[in-house]
Formats: structure tokens, sequence, C-alpha cells
């Protein structure tokens, strides 16, 4: 198997901001795609490093280049081809991420039947994905909601001192709108039982990681007043997590670039599953492809939280569309998705 990787350089429709990271006004973001070709077949697969999870684009080509000689010669070894990886690069979650996407998307191409259908699940079964709002000036954001009107769900970040005009606004702008928030580790022990009581009032379907990680111990308490479930982000990177979160969690977010793959984020699926642990599906800035690798998941989960490529001026792969929040899981081999011949 050849394995080669270029940089893409992406950009935003709007600059994205979050609680944790104010000061991002940036709207280029840079990914990896990564391409394994294979008896005339190429499967394509997408890292997201994170600064947050201690990645770069630099880390994880530093991992592509050697892992270039590790991947032999079936494409259908996926366990084992991914122990050596994990047991070489611990850290390398995203571009683990991007190979186990590419190999999905090889196989599935190999075989000609799209990775839900390998995967043995109904695609009738993905709820629809939300639209994510980024902290921004009220006018900026009260656009972004204008912007967003095809889409019937609508995540919040929130965090900030100013989270209730930003939600009065939201609830004015859409009262009918099923509404998430995402706080990214925002509030505190102190203020989090306060601010989720306040959520009350605006009817909001899930609270998404409202403390910081490890910071856990306040939320059975605020688990208690059943405001809204509470989903982990940020305390759930990878498979050894999820039952850490049980108790204190309702739910967790996985994302692939955090987890290293759909392998991966099936096991953490059924592990979460079993402790009665309800599932989202989230993601990064990053194109259709390491979105779609996501969404071929969709039906497993409760949540879906995979809007990264509709937040693009320039995603360079089509074919899961997403229009109204339906991500199209096609009869296409692998992945489902081709180079748009433009970008
Ligand atoms: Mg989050």
């Amino acid at each position: 198997m050849k394995l080669t990787w270029e940089r893409r350089r992406l950009r935003l429709q709007h600059p994205f901001n979050i609680a944790r990271v104010q000061a991002t006004t940036s709207v280029d973001k840079e990914v990896l795609l990564a391409r394994i070709e294979y008896g005339g077949q190429t499967g394509w697969g997408e890292a997201a490093p994170s600064t947050y999870y201690k990645q770069s684009l630099d880390s994880a080509e530093r991992m592509f280049a050697s892992a270039a000689d590790m991947l032999g010669h079936d494409p259908f070894a996926l366990d084992a081809i991914l122990d050596r990886l994990w047991a070489k690069f611990p850290g390398e979650s995203a571009a683990i991420a991007a190979i186990d996407g590419a190999l999905h998307d090889l196989c599935g191409r190999i075989l000609g039947v799209p990775v839900w259908k390998w995967l043995g699940l109904d695609r009738s079964r993905a709820p629809l994905t939300s639209m994510t709002i980024g902290i921004d000036e009220p006018d900026v954001m009260e656009q972004k909601v204008r912007e967003a009107a095809e889409y019937p769900i609508l995540k919040i970040k929130v965090g900030t001192p100013r989270d209730d005009e930003i939600l009065n606004m939201i609830r004015r702008l859409a009262p009918k709108k099923t509404v998430r928030v995402d706080a990214n580790c925002g509030w505190t022990c102190d203020n989090v039982l306060e601010r989720c009581r306040s959520l009350r009032q605006h009817n909001i379907e899930l609270i998404e990681q409202p403390t910081p990680a490890g910071v856990h111990e306040c939320l059975p308490r605020v688990r208690e007043e059943r405001i809204a479930p509470i989903i982990a982000d940020e305390s759930c990177v990878g498979y050894k997590d999820v039952l850490n979160c049980a108790g204190a969690f309702d739910g967790i977010n996985i994302k692939l670039s955090k987890c290293g793959g759909i392998r991966r984020a099936v096991q953490m699926i059924h592990t979460a599953r079993s402790a009665g642990m309800q599932v989202m599906l989230g993601c990064m800035v990053e194109t259709s492809v390491g979105i779609s690798a996501a969404a071929h998941l969709g039906p497993m989960v409760d949540y879906i939280d995979l809007d990264g490529h509709l937040l693009l001026a320039n995603d360079p792969f089509e074919g899961l569309g997403g229009a109204g929040g339906r991500l199209t899981l096609t009869d296409e081999p692998g992945l489902g998705i081709r180079e748009c011949a433009s970008r």
C-alpha cells in the first residue's frame, strides 16, 4: 500500500470562536489529506490535529512519514495495521484517524459497498446534524443564525458573560428550533449549577462539556436537576475515557480525530451503550473527507454535530451533502466522496 499526503488550507465562511479559545479570529485552518493507493483504488482520509490535544500538522506529517512503511500489503488487516500504529504513535490520534479513514474508504471501494453498509448499519436511523453558531459580536451571531435558517438544530457556543443575552437572541430568532449548548469547559464547580439552571428557560436539548476536563465532581448534582443531558467532549478523548465519564455525564461526544478513527469510535459507542450512556458524534473544522468518515457511524448515535464541512468556503470534496441538516449516506462505495473538480 502506498501512503501519500498533502496539506490543505481551508477557508472558513466566518471566524470561529469558542469559550476555551477567545482570541481566535483566523478564518483559515490547515488539515492533512491522506491517500492510500492499492490495486488501482485510492482511499482518502483526513487528519485535523488539535494543539489542545498536543498534536500539530508537523507531528502528523512525521507520523505519516514513518507509517508509510508500516501498512503492509492487506488493507483489510485493519486491526493489525492500527495496533502497530497505536503502539508506535500513541499521541497521534488525528493522524491515525486519517489512516483509519483512508483504509475504510479503500476497502469499501475494493468491495464496492459504502462503509455504512459494510458496518451493518441502517442509514435511515441517522439523526440530523446540528449547525454550530460560534461566539462572536451579537450582530454577527444574529447574522449566523439567519444564515442557518435551513438547519432545524442549532448548537450554540456558550461560556461567556453574555450567555443569557445570546440565548435570548437565539430564541427570539429561532423559537421552535432544537437548541444545544456547548460550554467548552467554560464554567466552574462554583457556577455550573446556577448556569445550567438558567438554561431551563431557553429549552435546551443538551449541554456539552460544562466544566473543564477532569473537573467532574460537581456534575452528578447538576444531572439530578434533569435540565438536559450532560455530554462529555474534552473529558472524553479516547476509548479509555468512556467509563471514567459514566456517572458524571449522560453521554459522550466522539470525534474521530480525538479517538483515532472509525474503528476506535465503534468500540467507544459499544462501551458507552453498555454503561447506559448516550452518544454524540462531533468534529473539528475539517473537509467532507473527515466528516464523511464520522457520518457513516451516524446510524449508531443519538446526536450528530458534523457541520465542519458546512462551515467551509472551499471544501475540496463533495458527496455528503448536509442541506437542512441531513447528511446523505449514498450507495457510492467507501466513504462516498469525490474530489471537486474546481478545487
Ligand atoms: Mg464540544
